[in-house]
């Protein structure tokens, strides 16, 4: 039995080396590795469903994440594609932008026929993104995959982890997000993910519009320092983030997320019974991880331990 079970992209993150120009960094990368990076902190068990190619890159990323602790029963090894890369640029304001190389990356080529499914039938979350939904086959494959660990009882979460630039246009993008909604538990949301979703301005008009739309029990919408507004079917309430020196935020919303996924087991509830005051709780454990993760470079490296995560809730303001 896996407690945490996550499909979607393991890529090569190649960032700038401080002081050499020029210079860049090979990186595990990818959201849903991420957050079982998290997950693992929190002492669960995990597994991770994805594409890799049988290079050197490949390789390396298999080693890093089961270094992390997390599951790799589930990532396969193609000889017809590459490992899929990406160059991360810092420009003079600290700002990120990205170059995929992607077209005919491993990652995208996750077959809905390669899938083990019984990892799926045998966790007690399902968690994914919108990145393996861009193109065709991964964007079956995640789809019959949410199907699958619906039909078992699984807990659904989603975080879309929107990059605009890597869909064919914006209205398919928007389409294929609006239509996995209908199936999921948890929704984990950026203010800018929200607009974009929902096209309203206004965040509460926006939470409002999904939460009457769509059957989610949890919508958590990250505002980077300043917290998050968790929202259920009792109602919505803003929790506040924890002031920390932040060094680098790449992984802190996928920190968030794996820390609410472990206290959210722990808590042994599904989605729809759990009541405002945890909910609150939940979403201060989530802050306080991803906070916690912007304190270092990275993102895999820098997930911490429950154990770090409670230390510093126990400590914080003193
Ligand atoms: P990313 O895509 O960069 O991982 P995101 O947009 O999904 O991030 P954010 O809102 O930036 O998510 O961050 C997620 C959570 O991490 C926030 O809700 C907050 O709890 C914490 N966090 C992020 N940045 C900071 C910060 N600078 N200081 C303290 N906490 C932070």
């Amino acid at each position: 039995l896996y407690d945490v079970v996550a499909l979607g992209e393991l890529i090569v993150d190649f960032t700038p080396v401080e002081g050499i120009s020029h210079a860049f960094q090979q990186n595990a990368g990818g959201a849903p590795a991420n957050v079982l990076a998290a997950v693992a902190g929190f002492h669960k068990r995990t597994c991770l469903i994805s594409m890799v190619g049988a290079d050197e890159f490949g390789d390396f990323l298999y080693r890093e994440i089961e270094n992390r602790g997390v599951g790799t029963l589930g990532i396969g090894r193609t000889e017809r594609f590459n490992t899929t890369l990406a160059f991360v640029h810092l420009d003079e304001q600290g700002e990120r932008s990205f170059t995929f190389y992607r077209k005919s990356g491993a990652d995208l080529m996750l077959n809905a026929s390669e899938i083990d499914y019984h990892i799926i039938k045998n966790a007690r979350i399902f968690h994914f993104g919108s990145i393996s939904m861009t193109d065709e086959p991964a964007r079956s494959a995640t789809r019959q995959a949410i199907q699958t660990a619906r039909e078992h009882g699984s807990i659904v979460t989603f975080d879309p982890n929107v990059r605009p630039r890597l869909w064919t246009s914006i209205r398919e993008a928007k389409q294929v997000i609006a239509d996995v909604l209908n199936m999921v538990d948890v929704l984990k949301l950026s203010a800018e993910e929200l607009m974009f979703i929902t096209e309203r301005d206004d965040m509460n008009v926006g939470l409002q519009d999904l939460m009457s739309r769509y059957p989610c029990s949890i919508i958590l919408l990250t505002l980077g320092s300043n917290g998050c507004i968790c929202c259920s079917r009792e109602g919505s309430q803003w929790v506040p983030g924890y002031s920390v020196r932040t060094v680098d935020t790449t992984g802190a919303g996928d920190g968030f997320v794996g820390a609410f996924l472990g206290a959210l087991l722990d808590l042994d509830k599904r989605p729809e019974n759990v009541t405002m005051d945890e909910l609150v709780q939940l979403a201060r454990v989530a802050n306080a991880c991803g906070a916690l993760v912007t304190t270092k470079h990275g993102g895999i490296p820098s997930m911490p331990s429950r154990e770090q995560v409670e230390d510093f809730m126990e400590n914080y303001g003193e």
